[in-house]
């Protein structure tokens, strides 16, 4: 495996600040936050989104990052989420101490901006139907037209929005719009709604409101509230950023917060849209938003990954303002390294082929010594029993090899990791389907350890289990979620058609008995199979179940060879 050194790099928004503390700007002062909807569970983009923002406030003398929810939109949000969305931040290590804020908790605040904004003349109540805004609202080559109530008194304003406010009015009949300009190239300039009539209960304020914040309105202020310095997004709100302002600034608001945006983090092979998300797990195409299979930081955990591994992660993909897709082979990369760190090796059979040592004595049990992480000598040695009877994988042998297969064959002598040489004498076929059933081989009993004292060398080792000592547990084998690398670059598909039919497979899974009291979220090792983790919803204690993290094998070492050749290529 290719090792990549990395210190954080500089980006374009660790510059930006850099820049501001030292020109004094807001004091000295970074105020950062992460502001989640709580309409489903976090995914691995908004674990891009809260490094950053925890990340940058860490790195600054003094510096604090806010957690806050914005939940500006009942109906769909939901307390669950915000639990898993506080679970999966502090598991991802980082920590709000105090600053837990809600957008709903600034409703009375936002409130009375919108009627200071009414009273300025910068805000009015807007009678059309969504339908009627909508066509007012021009194109991007045509001016939009005015609307009727624009020139509303202020008296008249004053009081429609207090009756919205107070429950007179029907869903949809009201809104509060800006008055800015309906000529304006930035269509969301375009008279923007501030408020609208929602007689929807929130998890939060109950059935208190009734008129309920945009988002674009709610999110400026609260930054502004929290005295927030640098409000970092993503790209799609680049747009968006001269309403922030406009509001901002027509408020006369103490703390005008600086909005930055950068690129979102998408990623191959899965896609990394709560609304997407939801779908599938509403349409029952995963089992939860915990799948191991989804992108949820939740999924990823129950998967295996540390919250090192997605930080380095994270750190790797670095921040731009140029959106582009992240091979999912680097996240596979970056656990199955620190995973190597920290794994301890044990052996387990997936696909058990039974293997009888015709000269070992019957009944006789020997405790080998197995390493526990050859990577890392201080985590010591386990035992483990080896008998006459053993399991191998099926793919370890081969009846009639080619050139390049090194593993068992008729005849040839292997080596069984930790324990003995052994040579195949006799295979045994079903007789109906031929398929090879059981085999019997002889052991040398000089190369205890797996080493001979007469130097002769074999080229393959084997893993194995005794059969009697083995305990049968599940293994879930993942594959990716999705077919296609980018599942929704088809506009008119549905990105469901993409979905992987073989993303999971189940097979019971023979291990070595050192695992029978191993507790749910380990992790360990199984020598040439990969990186596993005990499941830690589904295990019992009828049965252990192991999620398999990721396979040994390092695609983005590959990747990234290929890369350097490419370049080197480009320069000549
Ligand atoms: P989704 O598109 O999944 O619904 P969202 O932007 O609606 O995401 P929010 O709860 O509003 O979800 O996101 C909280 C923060 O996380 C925002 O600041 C948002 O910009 C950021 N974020 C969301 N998705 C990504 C992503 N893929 N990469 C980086 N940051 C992201
Ligand atoms: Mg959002």
């Amino acid at each position: 495996m290719t090792k990549t050194e990395f210190t954080p790099a500089p980006n374009f928004i660790r510059n930006i600040i850099a820049q501001d503390v030292k020109d004094n700007k807001n004091n000295g002062r970074v105020v950062t936050r992460f502001p989640p909807e709580p309409n489903g569970y976090l995914h691995i983009g908004h674990a891009k989104s809260i490094c950053l923002n925890f990340g940058i406030a860490a790195e600054n003398k003094g510096g604090i990052c806010n957690l806050r929810f914005d939940d500006t939109n009942p109906g769909k949000e939901d307390i669950e989420y915000v639990e898993s969305i506080m679970e999966d931040v502090r598991w991802l290590g980082f920590d709000w101490d105090d600053r837990l804020f809600y957008a709903s908790d600034y409703f009375e605040k936002l409130y009375q901006y919108a009627v200071q904004l009414i009273k300025a003349g910068k805000a009015y109540v807007c009678s059309l139907s969504a339908e009627e805004i909508r066509e007012n609202r021009g194109t991007l080559t045509t001016p939009g037209k005015e609307s009727p109530y624009r020139n509303r008194s202020v008296a008249e304003n004053q009081d429609l929005f207090e009756r919205m406010r107070a429950g007179e009015f029907e869903d949809g009949s009201h809104v509060l719009r800006a008055k800015i300009d309906m000529a304006s190239p930035n269509v969301l300039m375009r008279d923007p709604t501030l408020y609208r009539i929602r007689r929807i209960p929130h998890h939060r304020t109950g059935d208190k409101w009734c008129i309920y914040p945009m988002y674009d309105f709610a999110h400026c202020l609260s930054d502004s509230i929290e005295g927030i310095t640098h409000s970092l997004c993503t790209l799609e709100f680049e747009i968006n950023r001269q309403l922030y302002d406009w509001i901002l600034d027509e408020l006369n608001v103490d703390c005008h917060p600086q909005q930055i945006e950068f690129a979102r983090l998408n990623l191959g092979y899965t896609v990394l849209s709560k609304r997407k998300l939801a779908e599938l797990v509403n349409g029952g195409y995963v089992s939860g938003w915990d799948d191991p299979r989804m992108p949820t930081i939740s999924g990823l955990r129950r998967r295996g990954y540390t919250p090192d591994s997605i930080r380095n992660f994270c750190e790797r993909i670095g921040v731009a303002r140029r959106d582009s897709v992240v091979d999912i082979a680097l996240l596979e990369y970056s656990i199955r390294e620190d995973l190597n760190k920290r794994a301890q090796r044990v052996m387990g059979v997936l696909r058990p082929l039974k293997v009888v040592i015709d000269n070992y004595p019957e009944g006789r049990v020997e405790e080998l010594d197995a390493l526990n992480n050859p990577e890392d000598p201080g985590m010591g040695t386990r035992k483990i029993p080896f008998s006459r009877v053993i399991y191998i994988e099926q793919d370890d042998f081969l009846e009639d090899p080619p050139k390049k297969f090194f593993r068992l064959a008729p005849g040839r002598e292997v080596r069984l990791r930790y324990a003995y040489y052994i040579t195949c004498v006799k295979v045994i076929k079903d007789e109906k389907t031929g398929q090879v059933i059981e085999l019997h081989c002889t052991y040398d009993p000089d190369t205890r350890g797996g080493s001979s004292p007469d130097g002769r060398k074999v080229k393959a080792t084997l893993h194995w289990v005794s059969a009697v000592h083995a305990i049968k547990t599940e293994a879930r084998l993942y594959e990716h979620l999705f077919i296609r690398e980018n599942p929704d670059e088809k506009k008119d598909v549905d990105f469901k058609t993409y979905l992987n039919p073989n993303s999971l497979e189940k097979l019971p899974f023979f291990v070595e008995p050192s695992l029978a009291g191993a507790t749910p979220g380990s992790r360990f090792q199984f020598e040439r199979l990969g990186y596993f983790c005990i499941d830690s919803k589904d295990s019992s204690d009828q049965g252990l179940i192991f999620n398999r993290t990721v396979t040994l094998r390092d695609t983005w070492a590959r990747i990234q060879k290929a890369q350097q050749k490419n370049k080197k290529r480009g320069k000549r």
